[in-house]
């Protein structure tokens, strides 16, 4: 947790670095909090005339932790997620809420575009693998690596292709197979952001912002002075430091997968959060870390992982197919981008 502070204290130098205020520019408003077990930092640019222009900071906290608390936990028993994942033997077709049906008709695009290499319904290898309680490095010693044979075991109800959702009134109707469970830990952060977005735009006293929700950033509108937005990207072998930053102007949403993040070391193997599908091992791409610009935050976080879980190749295909920007950062160091990013992407070097 502190090396995940130290970074988000860091990209909030980058972000914020050279704006000073003065009487006519808007006001500043700051938070930093702990929701979706991550880091939430919001630097928010209110009109100094706006009356209420201090709650906006605890509003965003509110919506991400309703998110939370509503839909997307797999350990909170409010959440949809949770209570799919418990429901009855027998009980296969389910009403889900318009929020979730709405990520999830992304999600099963997402999974087929990627051909599997994107899959929300990887959460037994997941639980198999104990990922939620990895941090960096922290299972150290203490971490055994499953079974081939339970991993293969877990991968038969990793079903993806046998969902069907289908659009109601009020939600949506949703079709899953017997034993076949929900994770949404590659994309939550996401969609948290596109409902951020939609909040900051229905209140035109906002004029930008940045609001990063662990490793998913958005930047929204304009600085004061008028300049980018500058968004850090971590060095994966060094990660209180980066490779880089982009700059960015107006509204976008950034998402980096990085085999840092979360990950046990034994034997002096890195076993990282980031599985394969295919294999049920964590992923074995030539990449540590992905970062994905798109002005969707859901397709920004589901992208970087199916990008990390790809490679390069056709990890650079997948994006251009949904008109995202790429960069990726391979095992020996080497960087490389999409046209896109490097018009934007200044290396530290
Ligand atoms: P991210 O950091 O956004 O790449 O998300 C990683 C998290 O998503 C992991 O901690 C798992 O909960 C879940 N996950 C891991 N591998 C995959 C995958 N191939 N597809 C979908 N979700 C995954
Ligand atoms: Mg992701």
């Amino acid at each position: 947790m502190k090396r995940i502070f130290v970074a988000a204290l860091f990209l909030a130098a980058v972000v914020l670095g050279g704006c000073g205020q003065n009487a006519r520019q808007p006001v500043l408003y700051r938070d930093t909090d702990i929701a979706m077990g991550t880091v939430i930092q919001q630097n928010i640019y209110v009109r100094n005339d706006a009356e209420d222009g201090g709650t906006v900071t605890e509003e965003i906290l509110g919506l991400i932790r309703r998110m939370e608390q509503e839909t997307l936990s797999r350990r909170l028993e409010t959440a949809e997620i949770y209570l799919i994942n418990r429901r009855r033997e027998g009980e296969a077709h389910l009403q889900i809420s318009e929020e979730l049906g709405e990520i999830l008709m992304e999600c099963q695009d997402v999974w087929e575009a990627s051909q599997g290499a994107f899959d929300v319904t990887l959460a037994p290898v997941i639980r198999l693998w104990d990922i939620d309680k990895w941090s960096e490095g922290a299972q150290e010693g203490t971490f055994a690596v499953p079974e081939r044979q339970e991993i293969l075991q877990a991968l038969e109800n990793c079903r993806s292709g046998e969902i069907r959702l289908a659009k109601q009134e009020n939600g949506y109707e949703m079709e899953l197979p017997a034993g076949t469970e929900l994770d949404l830990g590659a994309v939550g952060k996401g969609a948290a952001l596109d409902e951020i977005r939609r909040v900051l735009e229905q209140r035109e006293e906002i004029s930008g912002g940045v609001i990063s929700v662990g490793g998913s950033i958005l930047v929204y509108g304009a600085k004061p002075d008028g300049s980018s937005w500058k968004v850090a990207i971590v060095n994966p072998a060094d990660t209180a430091s980066a490779i880089g930053y982009m700059s960015l102007k107006g509204t976008w949403c950034v998402s980096t997968s990085g085999d840092y993040e979360r990950y046990a070391m034994v034997d002096g193997i890195r076993y990282h959060h980031i599985l394969n599908p295919a294999t049920g091992y964590p992923a074995d791409s030539g990449v540590r870390s992905v970062t994905v610009l798109s002005d969707s935050g859901l397709l920004s976080d589901a992208l970087s992982t199916a990008c990390f879980v790809l490679g390069i190749e056709e990890g650079m295909e997948l994006a251009e197919k949904y008109g995202a920007e790429a960069l990726f950062v391979d095992t020996k160091g080497n960087i490389v981008m999409s046209p896109g990013m490097e018009e934007c992407f200044t290396s530290a070097k």
